[in-house]
């Protein structure tokens, strides 16, 4: 490893580069395996205009990391991707490697789920993040060094921890290291995915709070990769709610809410207490995703929503403005306030679906 430059070096700050807009279109991810073909993402659209934040939400299986990972083309060889994914106009699906090469870092950047994993263990934390902007763009060792010092003043890590090596760094500051590096490069848009899962509570407050700092004091666009509805109210404008492969509900986060139109989405809000103050009982959804080789006909939350008919296991309900810019894919958006008061109570979540 070179010589550690000294905090004397003349400064390389972070630069004015704009945010990036995002346009999903028709995103299909499927897998063929052995039992026959697995639809891991059935036709999601979403939006990020320059400088958003986006929550991407829904429970273990769902295809929110699938889709993020189609976004940034991370996906295996054998994954079968259709739709399209315009970064700034210019679609990433259709882009050559060395077009990949240029957009990864410097205008799609990615926080991983497991910090450690970003980070090699043999190497100086701040010589990572260094050598990555030398790599990148044209400074000099010295002003890429001082915007690895920016950088751990804006994640609040104490400059002369970049000649720690990660095994020094407690989880979270490991966590807070990799945002740095993630924002070195000054990508205009970060991808998020789980990016505070492995961390107590405390300290996922700490990076999260970090994260929304960063976002808007810099002006990124960004989309956030969570199991973790309360993550999202905290950190997000605008929310888009999956289930099985699908959108179910989206738009902005205080309206999606506030007052869900899904019953999907009012089931996950009772997950967590106190979104907007008020004192909610934690109430989880019982059953399990549909079996995605095998898709049902209709709605795909039937067989787990207490409020389902005949028509719901028949018809599959398309995505309709039910609020300025607020989707829900649900037949019975006249029915919503009675199903959120209904929703709200432990009783209708442990009795049969289909009652209707
Ligand atoms: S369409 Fe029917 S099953 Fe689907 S969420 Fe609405 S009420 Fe429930």
């Amino acid at each position: 490893m070179p010589a550690q430059p000294t905090a004397t070096a003349s400064a390389a700050p972070i630069s004015d580069r704009p945010p990036v807009s995002l346009r999903v279109s028709g995103l299909r991810v499927g897998y063929r395996v052995e039992q026959g073909h697995l639809r891991a993402v059935d036709g999601v659209d979403l939006e990020v205009n320059p400088g958003e934040s986006l929550g991407l939400v829904g429970e273990s299986g769902c295809g929110k990391s699938t889709v993020g990972k189609a976004i940034l083309r991370l996906l295996p060889e054998d994954a079968r991707v259709e739709g399209r994914v315009l970064l700034d106009g210019d679609d990433v699906l259709r882009m050559s490697a060395r077009q990949l090469r240029q957009i990864r870092w410097t205008k799609l950047a990615l926080v991983t789920q497991s910090a450690m994993n970003a980070l090699d263990p043999v190497y100086r934390i701040g010589d990572q993040i260094a050598e990555s902007i030398v790599a990148h763009e044209d400074l000099d060792r010295r002003q890429a060094w001082r915007r690895a010092e920016e950088l751990f003043t804006l994640v609040g890590i104490p400059q002369e921890r970049l000649r720690d090596y990660p095994h020094q760094f407690s989880g979270g500051m490991r966590q807070r290291a990799v945002i740095a590096m993630a924002l070195s490069l000054n990508a205009g848009l970060l991808l998020a995915d789980e990016p505070t899962t492995a961390l107590d509570s405390i300290m996922q407050d700490q990076v999260l709070a970090q994260i929304q700092r960063l976002q808007r004091e810099l002006s990124r666009s960004m989309i956030l990769v969570t199991h973790d509805i309360a993550v999202v109210a905290e950190t997000c404008e605008k929310v888009a709610v999956m289930y099985a492969g699908r959108i179910t509900e989206s738009g902005p986060t205080a309206a999606v809410l506030a007052t869900p139109y899904h019953p999907y989405t009012m089931g996950l809000r009772n997950a967590f207490p106190t979104i907007d103050g008020d004192r909610r009982e934690l109430i989880s959804i019982p059953g399990n995703l549909p079996n995605l080789l095998d898709p049902p006909t209709g709605c795909r939350f039937a067989s787990r929503c207490p409020f389902s008919t005949d028509h719901c296991r028949e018809v599959d309900p398309p995505l309709i403005e039910v609020g300025p810019g607020h989707l829900s894919a649900c037949h019975y958006p006249d029915q919503a306030a009675a199903f959120r008061d209904r929703a709200a109570q432990r009783s209708t979540w442990t009795t049969d679906p289909g009652g209707g």
